[in-house]
């Protein structure tokens, strides 16, 4: 069996529903732990790994806006969701012997290093699983565009959008049966056919510095270790 890695650093997106579990609501400690020995099983093959986690899980901006509350300032609260999940996926990796760094883009000193890119470089370089919270440190951006733009800083050769479904579909395979995946895309062809991958701000970005993205189910065991090894999984999007 061939356990060579086809890439030396990537990035990995996770959003906040797939820390869920079947919960409506939080973190499930068994979903956790199910993600971290994915997670794991690619730290043993000696790839660079970069995680941006998401928050909708506990808290997403926009779902106050119904509620009159400032935008901007559900946004932050929903960054501050993000280093909760964070700081949960540092001490599930940490119970697994993954020595991990969290870096927030909001300085939270007591319980995360700021955002410094030199220094994650430097974690990533001595084999550490680099976790960034807090999104991109905006209100009015997501985790997605987080993941976008920290893909392309810390020069990672592929973005993997975990996701609750296998790829990249037609249509929507939990409504439509007839929904096919597709195999790989290009960027044009993703937008001629008004597919959804990452948001707009997150795919411009990817598509203007070339950075492809892989989506695939985390789900799936051995999905992301698959994909790490360059076996065709999910979806590739590429220029
Ligand atoms: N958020 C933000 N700026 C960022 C990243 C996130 O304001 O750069 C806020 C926004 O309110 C968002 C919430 O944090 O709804 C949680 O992030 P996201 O929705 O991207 O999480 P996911 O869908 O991946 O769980």
């Amino acid at each position: 069996e061939n356990e060579t890695p086809k890439y030396k650093r990537i990035l990995l997106k996770l959003s906040g529903e797939a820390l869920m579990g079947n919960a409506a609501f939080g973190i499930n400690r068994d979903t956790l732990r199910a993600i971290v020995g994915e997670v794991k099983s690619i730290v043993d093959l000696g790839v660079e790994l970069a995680i941006v986690v998401g928050g909708g899980n506990i808290f997403r901006g926009v779902a106050l806006g119904s509620t009159g509350m400032d935008r901007a300032t559900g946004d932050y609260m929903g960054m501050l969701a993000t280093c909760m999940n964070a700081m949960a996926l540092q001490d599930c990796l940490r119970n697994e012997g993954v020595e991990t760094r969290v870096q927030c883009a909001l300085d939270i000193d007591q319980v995360a290093e700021p955002y410094i890119r030199g220094k994650a470089l430097s974690h990533l370089r001595k084999g550490r699983v680099v976790i960034f919270a807090a999104g991109t440190g905006n209100p009015f951006f997501t985790t997605d565009t987080a993941a976008a733009l920290r893909s392309i800083e810390i020069g990672a050769e592929v973005v993997l959008k975990a996701t609750q479904v296998d790829g990249v579909f037609t249509a929507d395979p939990k409504k439509d049966p007839t929904a096919k995946m597709f195999k790989s895309l290009t960027f044009d062809e993703a937008i001629q056919k008004k597919l959804k991958i990452l948001d707009a701000t997150a795919f411009t970005l990817c598509r203007d510095q070339k950075m492809p993205i892989r989506v695939f189910n985390l789900h799936n065991p051995g999905a992301l270790k698959r994909v790490v090894l360059g076996e065709d999984e999910g979806t590739l999007v590429h220029v």
